[in-house]
């Protein structure tokens, strides 16, 4: 049965993300939109410090590894935290240093070991980004086009390709981080040959070429990284270096169905600040929005209120369900795409309605309501597309593979 009761220390946690959110996030938030290559170094510092502080997400999922009944709704509670924080600016959070995209990828395709090893580095130290790289030039939606080769020469894979697009990418390469870069050991094999490898940051052959000017989560970095002849040690596979028909691709879906809800989450964080922006200045217009009376006598302001509303719910209901299913250990596949379908499309509604009811003002930089409009597109995009997500959703319902509808 799902159940959504939150526990009080959950709650109380929470409140201190909103905190976060409201009191180190927001007041910095144009300042960041606007300078988009600027490092916000005092942020990374307090997130860091706050981070030690609580103990790392990471620390905690491996004390979960270790004992999962000490905290069996981690990702149900990953995603609460994540609305709070988007709440506050969806770019800062992505910009926060820790094990980030990278960090899931080791969870989902690492062995204990690995796990150890690559991730204890974001409990101690200096500040730290992880980030994944699997899109390239030549593909961004169809990841199983990976052309990025991982030649193993004796002791050491030797990786050859590029990587585009790669969000935490530069700080991971600055700082004492790493990137998850996705590349096949014999593409004559198709899928079952691509392997994550994780390349430590300052591996000579690793270069991070540009990073991008975007429209919106402007804080955070967007990395284009060439690999020409890295190398890397053979232990930098995550998992088994065996070809196996199942394996390989399953642990990119395997990665995605963990941060997918957590994307969809996201979302939902940049629409609440556009819905409570706006629940706000109507109120302070003394413009009520009366619920429980007959949907003929309700003014079409209302009206578009209240289907942000029911939007921004349904979303997170989905979302909240793709995240409780992880955590009871159900194979989640189709419901986090629906998640993330939902959200990043009801989100860009959402933000964009926001900026519709405030008029002039919402269009104005003046206020964030522009900016979450920005913000809130990403969601759409990454982790899958709208419509990439949509097609998962129908392939698993209709029971059709990838080959029969894509
Ligand atoms: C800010 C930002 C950060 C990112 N961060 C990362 C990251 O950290 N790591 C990483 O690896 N990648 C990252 N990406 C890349 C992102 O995941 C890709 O952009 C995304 O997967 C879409 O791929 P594409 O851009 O090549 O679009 P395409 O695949 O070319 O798609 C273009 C359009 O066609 C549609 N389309 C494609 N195929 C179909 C189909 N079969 N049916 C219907 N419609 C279809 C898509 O939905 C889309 O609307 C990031 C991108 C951005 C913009």
């Amino acid at each position: 049965m799902i159940d959504f009761e939150i526990e009080p220390s959950v709650v109380k946690r929470v409140k201190m993300f909103h905190m976060v959110a409201d009191g180190v996030m927001r007041p910095i938030s144009r300042e960041y939109d606007e300078k988009e290559h600027v490092e916000p170094e005092q942020y990374f510092q307090t997130m860091w410090a706050a981070n030690a502080m609580a103990g790392s997400s990471i620390d905690a999922a491996k004390k979960e590894s270790d004992a999962p009944a000490r905290n069996p709704m981690r990702n149900l509670y990953t995603v609460i935290t994540t609305e709070e924080l988007c709440w506050g600016d969806a770019g800062l959070f992505l910009a926060t240093p820790n094990a980030g995209l990278g960090g899931a990828a080791v969870m989902a395709a690492g062995t204990a070991e690995q796990k150890e090893r690559f991730l204890s580095r974001f409990r101690s130290g200096q500040p730290k980004w992880g980030a994944m790289a699997i899109t390239e030039p030549g593909f961004g939606s169809d990841s199983s086009q990976v052309t990025t080769t991982a030649t193993r020469e004796g002791d050491d894979y030797v990786l050859n390709g590029t990587k585009i697009f790669c969000t935490g990418g530069d700080r991971a390469a600055k700082s004492e981080g790493f990137i998850v870069v996705w590349a096949t050991v014999d593409r004559s094999v198709g899928r079952p040959g691509i392997k994550p490898f994780v390349v430590e940051h300052g591996t000579p052959g690793m270069t991070v070429v540009r990073t991008e000017n975007k429209l919106g989560i402007r804080a955070s970095d967007t990395a284009a990284i060439v690999f020409d002849n890295c190398r890397i040690p053979k232990d930098h596979l995550l998992g088994s270096p065996e070809v196996r028909k199942e394996g390989g691709f399953k642990d990119v879906m395997a990665t995605f169905d963990a941060t997918r809800p957590i994307v969809a989450a996201m979302a939902i964080g940049v629409g609440r600040a556009a819905l409570d922006f706006v629940r706000d200045f109507l109120k302070q217009q003394n413009i009520q929005v009366r619920y429980g009376i007959s949907p003929r006598r309700l003014t079409a302001l209302e009206r578009d209120f209240m289907e942000m509303e029911v939007q921004l719910k349904a979303a997170r209901l989905l979302t909240w369900r793709a995240a409780w299913m992880m955590d009871v250990g159900k194979h989640n596949n189709l419901e986090a795409s629906m998640a993330k379908a939902k959200a990043g499309l009801a989100v860009t509604q959402i933000t964009q309605k926001a900026v519709e009811l405030l008029g002039p003002l919402g269009y104005s930089r003046e206020l964030l309501v522009e900016k979450w409009m920005r913000d809130a597109k990403i969601n759409d995009i990454f982790e899958g597309t709208q419509q990439i997500n949509m097609l998962i959703v129908a392939r698993r319902i209709l029971g059709y593979s990838s080959r029969e509808l894509n």
